[in-house]
C-alpha cells in the first residue's frame, strides 16, 4: 500500500537490523522502499539488500549528497555511472544545492549536479534533488541544463512560492515527517496546496522521525505518520493517500 520513497537503509544505524526494519515496514503495509545510496559502502550494501531476499522490493537510487561532493564526489560518480549502465538504478539522486550548511563549496556543488543531469538524461532516469536554501540556483541551472519534468524534490522544507515553482517545472514534492511538526505551518500549507498526484511521502530514515516518535531513529514504517498528516490536510482517507503516492512514485520510478 505505502511506499517509503527515501530512506537510507545503508546507514549504520539502519543495516545493522535491516532484515526487521523491512519486515516491520511489511507489516505497516509498506509494499516497497527506494533506497538512496550515497558512497561506495551504502550502494554496496544496497545491492546486498536487494538480493538478499528482503521482506518487501528495495530500489536503489545513488549519488554524492551536495553535502559530500568535495571530498567523494569524483569517486563516487564513477561507481554511479556503471551502476546506472548495469540498469541497477531507479534514479539518479539525492544530488542537489546545500547553502544551509555548505559542507562543500557552492561551485563544487553545482558542476557535480549539471554532472548528474547529464548522467540522468543519459540513462533515462530521473532525478532526486536535495535543495536547502538554494532554490534559484537550482531552478537556474535545471532550466539549462535538465529541462524535464522527471524529478522529485525529496524532503521539502521550501516555501509555498519555491513549491510552485517545483510544480511548475513538472517535477513532484516528496513530504518527510517534519510536516507532522506542529510549527511546520507554511509546510502543511504546501500540502495543502501541492495536487495529490505530485505528492510523495518518504522518511529520510534514519532522520526525522514524525511527531511520536521524535528523538527516536527513524525508519521506512513510520511513513505512515506522514501519510496521516497527508490524508487529514487534504481531507481524503488514509487508503486514497496510500494508493496515489505509491502511483505517483510508481509512474516516476518505472517499477
Ligand atoms: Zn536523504
Amino acid at each position: 500500500m505505502f511506499i517509503d520513497s527515501h530512506a537510507h537503509l545503508g546507514d549504520d544505524s539502519l543495516f545493522s537490523e535491516w532484515k526487521e526494519i523491512l519486515e516491520r515496514a511489511r507489516l505497516a503495509k509498506l509494499d516497497a522502499v527506494v533506497n538512496i545510496c550515497t558512497d561506495s559502502k551504502t550502494l554496496e550494501r544496497g545491492l546486498l539488500i536487494q538480493k538478499s531476499s528482503p521482506a518487501i522490493p528495495v530500489y536503489l537510487a545513488a549519488a554524492t549528497t551536495p553535502h559530500d561532493v568535495e571530498k567523494e564526489g569524483d569517486a563516487f560518480f564513477k561507481e554511479v555511472v556503471e551502476a546506472a549502465s548495469q540498469k541497477k538504478l531507479v534514479a539518479i539522486g539525492e544530488t542537489g544545492l546545500d547553502y544551509h550548511y555548505e559542507h562543500s563549496p557552492k561551485d563544487i556543488q553545482k558542476k557535480h549536479l549539471i554532472n548528474y543531469f547529464h548522467l540522468a538524461k543519459k540513462n533515462d532516469l530521473p532525478v532526486i534533488f536535495h535543495c536547502r536554501d538554494a532554490f534559484s540556483d537550482l531552478f537556474e541551472i535545471a532550466d539549462s541544463e535538465y529541462k524535464s519534468p522527471r524529478a522529485l524534490l525529496h524532503c521539502f522544507t521550501g516555501t509555498l512560492e519555491e513549491a510552485k515553482q517545483v510544480l511548475d517545472r513538472g517535477w513532484s514534492i516528496s513530504f518527510s515527517g517534519i510536516i507532522t511538526f506542529k510549527k511546520s505551518i507554511e509546510l502543511k500549507e504546501v500540502v495543502k496546496y501541492a495536487p495529490i498526484d505530485r505528492v510523495f511521502i518518504e522518511t529520510d530514515a534514519p532522520y526525522l522521525a514524525p511527531q511520536t516518535k521524535r528523538g527516536l531513529r527513524n525508519e521506512p514504517s513510520f511513513v505512515v505518520e506522514t501519510a496521516e498528516v497527508v490524508a487529514a490536510l487534504k481531507g481524503i482517507s488514509l487508503e486514497q493517500v496510500a494508493e496515489q503516492t505509491s502511483k505517483n512514485v510508481r509512474s516516476l520510478f518505472s517499477f
